[in-house]
């Protein structure tokens, strides 16, 4: 019987949440025994499959690039998992919202480096940086900056082996 796709996205955060995945040490050789890595930062395939079961995501929606991926690995994914603060509140990438993007983006780069960047370099930034779940359905929610890789280990497993994991009430959470 095939395993289960998984696969880990990496949108605006610092890469913190993918380390604390890689945390699990040698307990990743029971996640690869369970699933089949499709896409990740961590393996070297460009395009996002279609079909697949798992999907954690690390960092907010920031960018209209994020909101694109973020879409479209929506409608490949069965069971979506915002991964961390930033996928799951907007934590530090939201931290811009309340001065505006043309106050923010002034204050990241000076004039030399927008001059740069005129020519298309910088991203379409969003208004605001956003959670997963205020542009997506989010099937459940793994808090925490980053999340302990124990956590994130026994969560995965539950998922995979489809229980619902135990801590319930902290993955389910703005359902
Ligand atoms: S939740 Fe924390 S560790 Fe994870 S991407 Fe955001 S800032 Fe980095």
């Amino acid at each position: 019987m095939n395993k289960p796709t998984f696969a880990t996205l990496w949108l605006d955060g610092c890469s913190g949440c993918h380390m604390s995945f890689l945390d699990i040490d040698e307990n990743i050789l029971e996640i690869l025994n369970l699933v089949d890595i499709v896409y990740s930062p961590i393996v070297d395939i460009k395009e996002f499959p279609q079909n697949v079961d798992f999907t954690l995501v690390e960092g907010a929606v920031n960018t209209i690039e994020d909101v694109n991926k973020i879409e479209e690995v929506r409608r490949q994914t069965k069971t979506l998992i915002a991964f961390g603060d930033c996928a799951v509140t907007g934590n530090v990438p939201s931290l811009r919202n309340p001065f505006g993007k043309e106050n923010t983006i002034k204050m990241a780069y000076p004039e030399e480096i927008m001059n740069f960047f005129k020519d298309g370099g910088l991203p379409e930034h969003l208004p605001k940086a956003l959670p997963l779940n205020k542009v997506v359905d989010v099937d459940y929610f793994i808090p925490g900056c980053p999340p302990p890789a124990n956590a994130i280990f026994e969560i995965l497993k539950e998922l995979i082996s489809g229980s619902v994991p135990i801590a319930t009430e902290w993955t389910r959470f703005g359902r």
